[in-house]
């Protein structure tokens, strides 16, 4: 006989665990599973964000940034020193503490809010049922008023580059690798690819980027591509834009990479090779046959705008469904859905989720960028600042980089805000808050910022939208 839940999550990544303790906070009788295993073999919660995405990625960029500073930075301070060496086996530890450190957090979280937590492979059948196959090879089955499927995303694989673990790997390999190697290729210029290509450029490897597409991050506005691409250059990040990959081989302990640019074929061969070119909702094995729940071409769940599948108490958030693929939009999804089934008015706004490159500089943006805007024939006006002329990131030897502030031209409004530069991952939410409150680019200009501070290049930015800016000509 199963047992019984108001709302049974699949899932216990960002949008699955948000989703479960909100729902349990609101005196819904929850249960969550989730497959996932840690590095000591053991259940971790917390999904590809805490265990091999979000947190340890970043635990590695501010390793290897320290590092990378003592080497570049540090002499402009007049600090020097002798012999900096790079204990790889402990930089990883130290990650591998951390995320143990968050997955446990999550476990706790569970408990103290009282969500029942199954560790095994759920599978939706027709009716709300959910078959839960645990570590053990037991099988219990739930009965949800409600489920949630938030089962995520995994790396995609390219048929001529298969994962091996060793010398081919995706972002799970780059995380742990023993030692720092000599040559790395990457094939993505995207978010993985620039942060984790970083976090070994800047502990001693060559680093080859290959993209396929003719332009750099296209996403991003164009400035903020063109001072990041610059800035990476200086670094010795080597991106080849335009860049095929048609075959790869293992030779002893090298990978020989084939690719085809505007000059055509040419060979790259290298120490390791990460695979970085997208990710893929996680829906093999989900769904029993006639539970109704469609999937896309993609692979996605599909949903409505509120994260319901049309079938009656199923919904689905995260990255297994429409939109980005960002720890923070599946947050935001999973709360939503939890507050809607005890009837609040549960919400996402699309239009400000913020995103960030976690590089040096970083990179981050919200709302639309300039050619959106020319696409849509919205008229703007726009205001920038650059670090350069911002007293803080001077003292910090942080001069790289600039804030954009877009508004409409008529009313002001704010549609967009891009930057480049130091902790910006920071000081994007400036720009999100103001255009969820409808904000203009008047209010943002009149609002005090502290001196000295980053965010005053915001305050800057906003500014010189109408020509007032104090610190630059405008
Ligand atoms: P997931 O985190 O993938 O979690 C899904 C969980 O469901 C997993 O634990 C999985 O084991 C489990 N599961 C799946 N199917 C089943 C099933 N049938 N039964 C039981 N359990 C199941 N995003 C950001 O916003 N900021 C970042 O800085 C960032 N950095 C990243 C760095 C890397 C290297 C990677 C790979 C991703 C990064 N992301 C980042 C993206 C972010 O990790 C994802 O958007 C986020 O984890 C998605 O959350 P989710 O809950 O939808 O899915
Ligand atoms: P991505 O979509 O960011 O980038 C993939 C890149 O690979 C693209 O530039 C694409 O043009 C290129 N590409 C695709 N096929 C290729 C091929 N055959 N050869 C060469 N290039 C090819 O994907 P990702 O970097 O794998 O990251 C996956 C997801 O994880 C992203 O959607 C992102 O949202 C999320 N993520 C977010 C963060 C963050 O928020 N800071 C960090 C890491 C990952």
């Amino acid at each position: 006989m199963a047992e019984q839940f108001d709302v049974v999550v699949i899932g216990a990544g960002p949008a699955g665990y948000h989703a479960a303790i909100r729902a349990a906070q609101l005196g819904l009788k929850t249960a969550c599973i989730d497959a996932a295993l840690g590095k000591d073999g053991k259940p971790a919660l917390g999904g590809t964000c805490l265990r091999v995405g979000c947190i340890p990625s970043k635990a590695l960029l501010d390793s290897s940034r320290q590092y990378w500073n003592m080497g570049h930075i540090f002499d402009q301070h007049g600090i020097s020193f002798n012999d900096a060496k790079i204990d790889v086996n402990k930089m990883v530890g130290r990650k591998d503490a951390i995320v143990k450190q968050f997955t446990g957090g999550i476990a706790q979280l569970f408990k103290a809010n009282k969500v029942a937590t199954y560790y095994g492979f759920g599978q939706l059948k027709a009716g709300n049922l959910v078959t839960v196959k645990q570590h053990d090879g037991s099988e219990v089955e739930l009965k949800g008023t409600n489920v949630i499927i938030a089962a995520g995303s995994d790396s995609i694989e390219l048929p001529f580059a298969k994962f091996d673990g060793k010398h081919i790997v995706d972002n799970v390999g780059a995380l742990d690798f023993t030692e720092v190697p000599k040559r790395l290729a990457v094939i993505g210029a995207g978010v993985i690819g620039l942060e984790l290509g970083s976090v070994w450029k800047r502990l001693g490897s060559e680093v080859v980027i290959l993209e396929a597409l003719p332009e750099f991050l296209a996403a991003a506005d164009a400035e903020v591509a063109k001072v990041a691409a610059k800035e990476f250059k200086k670094q010795g990040l080597d991106i080849r834009l335009n860049a095929k990959v048609s075959k790869t081989e293992i030779k002893g302990e090298e990978v020989i990479v084939t690719y085809t640019d505007a000059e055509g074929e040419k060979t790259l061969t290298v120490d390791k090779l990460l695979v970085a070119v997208g990710r893929r909702a996680a829906t093999n094995g989900l769904l029993a046959d006639g539970t109704g729940v469609q999937v896309n071409e993609r692979g996605q769940i599909v949903v409505d705008d509120h994260c319901h599948t049309g079938v009656d108490g199923v919904w689905a958030v995260g990255d297994c469904v429409r939109g980005p693929m960002l720890a923070h939009k599946g947050f935001e999804e999973g709360i939503a859905v939890a507050e809607l089934i005890a009837g609040l008015p549960g919400h996402v706004n699309f239009d400000t989720i913020p995103w960030v490159i976690y590089t040096e500089p970083e990179l981050a943006w919200v709302g639309k960028t300039e050619a959106q805007l020319k696409a849509e024939g919205i008229p703007y006006k726009a205001g920038s600042f650059p670090f350069a002329a911002n007293g803080r990131a001077v003292a910090m030897v942080e001069p790289a980089g600039f804030v954009k502030v877009l508004a409409h031209a008529e009313t002001d409004r704010v549609l967009g805000m891009h930057l480049v530069g130091a902790n910006v991952s920071e000081l994007v939410h400036e720009g999100v808050l103001t255009m969820e409150f409808s904000g203009s680019s008047d209010d943002l200009a009149r609002i005090c910022h502290a001196h000295p501070s980053l965010s005053e290049a915001v305050h800057d930015a906003a500014m010189a939208v109408t020509k007032r800016a104090i610190h630059k000509a405008n």
